[in-house]
């Protein structure tokens, strides 16, 4: 198999906070990423799933170097990320950009859209040319499905699936290697989620981008990932093939989060079986001793409180992170899995 482009090795975000009054402060440590690790492939699509506050934002943060990492490394093509000085982090960024969340809050208000599109050129090469710039922004507004006469216009003046539209062009406009997507679709209508999927699955192919998608849901990644990876409590617990992942997860947490997918059909809704949650996600403040899932796990025995189990690779490639991933059989039917 050929090399990763991007491969992260045991990284970890710690903050410290302080809480209590002036007399009686006490300093707690949130571990928002603590100890992922999996590698990312020239031109493939690795999905990011998880509950909220379980790190997927941080870790994107943290592998564009955008807050400061405790431990691990971050190979960019071979070359560690994690000790590079301000100054050459900021011209590797050229190569990896960022689509967020909220498409109108990061769009700047008071600047056209061309503005928007073509500010990035202007940082990076302040020499360019104008009508250089003009040229390119007009291809990258053809390119995400916008037209050329919008460009005098501002933010406000779109659609929310518009504006997400803009910022894939303006984290397109340097032409990188790799886009992180952090919930790219959350903020927007399903109908409006759909188009923007597929719009960076076409982008993907054509331009042969690496993308990073994160998402909460498992049903969103599902038709844009080769690959995906499941986290919980700052860790990854699962990173598996599309396919099989929804078939026959390896984690009795991908299990719950696949048979936690809304479903239309009654019929199928009737036959899954319950998640087997029987807790809420502990604090970040306060993980559990060993699996960070076994508080929450309905296989739990006494190893799993005690050692935490090390994400590891199996035969097909897949790789776990639970003690009794070899002997549980989490299949889920045809049908489920194919409304997951
Ligand atoms: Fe459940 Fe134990 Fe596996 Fe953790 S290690 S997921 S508690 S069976």
């Amino acid at each position: 198999m050929s090399e990763p482009v991007l491969r992260v090795q045991d990284l970890a975000v710690h903050y410290e906070t302080s809480e209590g009054g002036l007399l009686r402060q006490r300093q707690r440590i949130i571990r928002a990423v603590n100890g992922v690790s999996f590698d990312l492939f020239a031109g493939e699509t690795l999905g990011v799933v998880g509950e909220s506050g379980c790190g997927k934002s941080t870790l994107a943060r943290a592998i564009l170097g955008l807050v400061k990492t405790s431990r691990g490394r971050v190979l960019w093509m071979g070359q560690d990320l994690t000790v590079l000085d301000e100054e050459s982090l900021r011209k590797k960024r050229k190569e990896m950009q960022i689509v967020f969340q909220d498409p109108l809050a990061s769009l700047n208000p008071r600047m056209t859209v061309r503005d928007i599109i073509a500010e990035p050129l202007w940082t990076f090469y302040p020499k360019i040319a104008r009508v250089q710039v003009e040229e390119r922004v007009r291809g990258m507004m053809k390119m995400v499905g916008l037209l050329p006469n919008q460009l005098n216009r501002y933010p406000h003046e779109f659609s929310g699936g518009q504006c997400q539209r803009i910022g894939i062009a303006r984290a397109l406009v340097l032409n990188p290697k790799l886009i992180i997507c952090d919930e790219p679709v959350s903020a927007l209508d399903v109908s409006i989620q759909a188009q923007i999927i597929n719009l960076l699955r076409d982008l993907q192919r054509k331009l042969q981008l690496s993308l990073i998608f994160i998402a909460h849901d498992l049903s969103v990644v599902r038709h844009i990932s080769d690959r995906v990876m499941v986290m919980y409590l700052g860790r990854g617990m699962e990173v598996a093939r599309q396919e099989a992942l929804y078939r026959k997860p390896l984690h009795p947490y991908t299990s719950a989060l696949v048979k936690a997918v809304p479903v239309p059909d009654p019929r199928v809704a009737r036959a899954r079986v319950e998640t087997g949650f029987t807790e809420d996600m502990p604090s970040p403040f306060d993980p559990p001793d060993g699996c960070p899932f076994h508080t929450r796990c309905p296989y739990v025995v006494k190893r799993c409180q005690l050692e935490v189990p090390a994400l590891r690779r199996l035969p097909e490639g897949d790789w776990v992170a639970c003690h009794r991933a070899e002997e549980l059989d989490l299949s889920i039917s045809r049908e489920a899995a194919a409304e997951a």
